[in-house]
């Protein structure tokens, strides 16, 4: 059984009514995460007509369920996308997701968003000599950028996050972290006071093109419009006519104990910032606004290797902070992540004034956002200029079980052996 926390202390309320009646707008929106979300804001901001369809709950998918990590960029370096993409693609991908967390707390404190925004930065904390000897190239190539980035020693990782077990950390000042699952009610919050009509609990079954309208049918009801956003990610759910989103589901759970003292918070992570490690295995930790520790790990909840997971989740908090004891777990949920091969987001071209955007491959808040936003100016104003990079008109992803298979089974291996006292 899994509870999610970030459901249990929302305090963003959205109202999201079936759809059941036939409607004709500028753009309809697939899907009510972050991409979605700040889709139909920026459209409905913008003085469009929108309409955003979600099959379940505002959030259900990974905005609901992640680590709440504002983070610039990608997971991947600035030179690994720039030899990816080219220097001029790849720069207009960089300078929009070096942006991605100003935009994103922008809105929060636009739209007065009550998600426990905490923008003290991030810290990506070496796990290992190897994982340092990382972080001292990414410093090298986040600077060159310009980027307000600050490597930690040993003893000062020690003092900002209350555990011994770290090399060093890189700190990025850009970042924070945010309670994810409001601050995507919000964005939908804010879009409904623009005029866009949100729809929840309301599968997408079918998708045509007629002449110059997208037509997107559920059970009770249409919705036909010039534009259309695919906006479903790692959760989407078939509706015929519409290509699925190709990637490669990657599960990652989170665990929080309940809140700790104030002695204790005054010693771990007294500054407030998300962290993650350098493993290949990662994992995160971070505080929520009730001081709750909150450790993640990549590994399936609901899958055969859950009672690894949870059993490693126990060991590893003993791990980071021996000083606390033996803590409870409270909560613990998951959520799949959407990877590509290359870890680079995608846009699909679905047909005129279509677009379908994905794979954000673990670092999808900023992206989303971004993603999002852009989208939807680009297919308001048909300018493809506008996307933060160029469409393709199909992605696939091979060997797409065996992929998932090896993701979860090297996390069973991992967790089965990781984090035991020495
Ligand atoms: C556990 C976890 C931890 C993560 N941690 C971080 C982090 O710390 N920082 C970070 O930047 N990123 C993180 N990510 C990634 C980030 O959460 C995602 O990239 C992001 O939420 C994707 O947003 P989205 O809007 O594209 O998709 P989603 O939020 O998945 O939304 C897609 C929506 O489409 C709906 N849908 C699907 N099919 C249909 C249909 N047929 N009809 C109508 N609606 C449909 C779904 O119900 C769903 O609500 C994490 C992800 C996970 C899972």
């Amino acid at each position: 059984m899994t509870s999610n926390l970030w459901q249990a202390t929302c305090r963003e309320a959205v109202r999201a009514p079936p759809l059941a009646q036939r409607k004709t707008v500028d753009l309809v929106v697939i899907g009510g995460g972050y991409t979605g979300t700040a889709a139909a804001l920026e459209a409905a901001r913008s003085g469009a007509q929108v309409c955003l369809i979600e099959a379940a709950e505002i959030g259900h998918g990974g905005s609901g369920r992640n680590v709440g990590l504002v983070n610039a960029g990608l997971w991947l370096p600035p030179k690994v996308i720039l030899k990816s993409l080219g220097s001029g693609e790849g720069e207009r991908l960089l300078s929009q997701l070096d942006a991605a967390p100003e935009r994103v707390f922008t809105l929060i404190e636009r739209y007065a968003i009550d998600c426990e925004p905490v923008r003290h930065g991030t810290l990506h904390c070496a796990h290992s000599p190897a994982g340092l000897r990382e972080l001292q190239n990414r410093l090298r190539q986040q600077q060159a950028r310009g980027a307000p980035v600050t490597l930690l020693d040993a003893a000062e990782t020690a003092r900002r996050t209350g555990s011994l077990r770290f090399h060093g950390a890189l700190h990025d000042a850009r970042a924070g972290t945010v309670q994810p699952l409001a601050l995507c009610r919000g964005l939908a919050r804010a879009a409904a006071e623009h005029g866009a009509h949100l729809h929840a609990n309301s599968p997408v079954r079918r998708l045509t093109k007629t002449g110059d309208s997208w037509v997107v049918e559920t059970d009770a009801g249409q919705v036909a419009a010039g534009s259309l956003l695919l906006a479903t990610n790692a959760y989407h759910r078939s509706a015929a006519g519409a290509q699925a989103p190709q990637t490669v589901p990657l599960h990652y759970f989170q665990a929080a104990t309940p809140p700790l003292s104030d002695n204790e918070r005054a010693r771990l992570l007294p500054g407030g910032e998300g962290c993650w490690d350098t493993a290949l295995v990662m994992s995160s930790f971070r505080i929520d606004l009730t001081g709750r520790l909150i450790i993640g790990g990549i590994g399936n909840l609901e899958g055969p290797g859950a009672k690894v997971h949870t059993s490693w989740s126990d060991r590893k908090l003993r791990q980071l902070f021996p000083w606390l004891g033996r803590r409870r777990l409270e909560q613990a949920w998951c959520g799949r992540i959407a990877m590509t091969g290359d870890h680079i987001p995608k846009i699909v071209k679905l047909g005129a004034r279509g677009y379908s955007c994905f794979g954000y491959s673990g670092r999808g808040i900023g992206p989303g956002v971004t993603f999002g936003t852009l989208a939807a100016q680009a297919l308001l104003r048909d300018d493809p200029g506008l996307l933060p990079i160029a469409p393709v008109t199909a992605h696939r992803e091979s060997f797409v079980a065996v992929r998932q298979g090896y993701y979860e089974t090297g996390s069973i291996l991992t967790h089965a052996v990781a984090a035991r006292c020495r």
